[in-house]
Order: structure tokens, then sequence, then C-alpha cells
């Protein structure tokens, strides 16, 4: 079961009870939109989620002091999925970043991926979620690009977007 908002926020006010920290760091995944020039990064990668969607997708939350883990899922937030989220986080894209449209030859492509994330609070918000995940690594999942010439889209055919199941 993925958590709710108001647990989520339950515990993040409640900090560490193993050592009274404070400081908790979240670990999601969450979309992301990246702009793409023959299929290589071509700007700034910008989020694409709201509050829900990272509650949603969160899978780790722990204390930053001590390292105590006050919630943890492996099942896939999407298809429901055993271990899911540990292998997405484990495996490489299935779904290659394409270089060029299909349709139309255009270079230029908005691809949309599931990147994990981590999101510092100190009982509320206080960092800007980061992720150390680059498209070629493992962990990040591209399941969607859109041509910025003739808004052809291309997604990903697997079951489930983000593990495979
Ligand atoms: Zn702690
Ligand atoms: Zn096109
Ligand atoms: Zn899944």
């Amino acid at each position: 079961m993925p958590l709710a908002e108001s647990e989520l926020a339950a515990l993040v006010e409640g900090g560490c009870p193993s050592c009274l920290g404070t400081k908790l760091v979240v670990s999601a995944y969450v979309t992301q939109n990246l702009p793409l020039l023959e299929g290589e990064l071509y700007g700034r990668p910008s989020w694409a989620y709201k509050g829900e969607d990272l509650v949603r997708g969160t899978f780790t939350i722990a204390c930053v002091g001590c390292k105590a883990t006050l919630y943890e899922t492996a099942a896939c937030f999407l298809c429901g999925r055993e271990n899911g989220i540990r292998e997405a986080l484990e495996a490489e894209s299935t779904f290659a970043l394409p270089t060029k449209c299909g349709r139309c030859d255009g270079a230029r492509m908005d691809a949309r991926a599931y990147v994990p994330i981590d999101v510092v609070y100190a009982q509320k918000r206080t960092e800007k979620a980061r992720t150390q995940v680059e498209p070629h690594e493992p962990g990040f999942h591209a399941f969607r690009a859109e041509c910025k010439g003739c808004h052809e889209v291309l997604a990903r055919h697997t079951p489930c977007a983000l593990c495979d199941g």
C-alpha cells in the first residue's frame, strides 16, 4: 500500500523515534521532463510532479542523523508488483531516448522519465528535491517522448512504465 498524504505528514512531523532527530530524508520516484536534441539532454531537466505524486512515489523515509528507517516499501506504486521499486532502482531504462521523430524527422523532443529523488524535511520541507541519476544510469526510466515539432508521441510499451512488471 502506498503512503497516504496524512501518514507522510505525520511521520515527518513526528521526527525520528530512535534519536529524536527532526531531519528526515524522503526518497521517492517522481517524473522529470527532459528536453532532448538528437537523443541527448539539451538544457535543464524540470520536475513534473505535485505533492500527491511525491507521496505516492515515496519508497523510503529515513533519519538523517542515525539512519533509522521510518518507512519502507519495495512494491511498485504503479503496478503494485512486489519488489518492483528495488528492481527499478537497479535496472537501466529499457526505453531508448529517440534521436529523432519518426514522423517529421525533427531532432527536438521532450522526454518524460521516472527518477528517484531525495527530499530533506525538517518537520516541513527544507531543501529542493535532488536526484543523482543521469539518463544512462540505473534507476532512470524514461517512458514517453514527444516531438517538439509535430507532437508525435512515442511511449514505452512494457506493462509497467516504471518496473517492467
Ligand atoms: Zn534518528
Ligand atoms: Zn515530429
Ligand atoms: Zn511496476
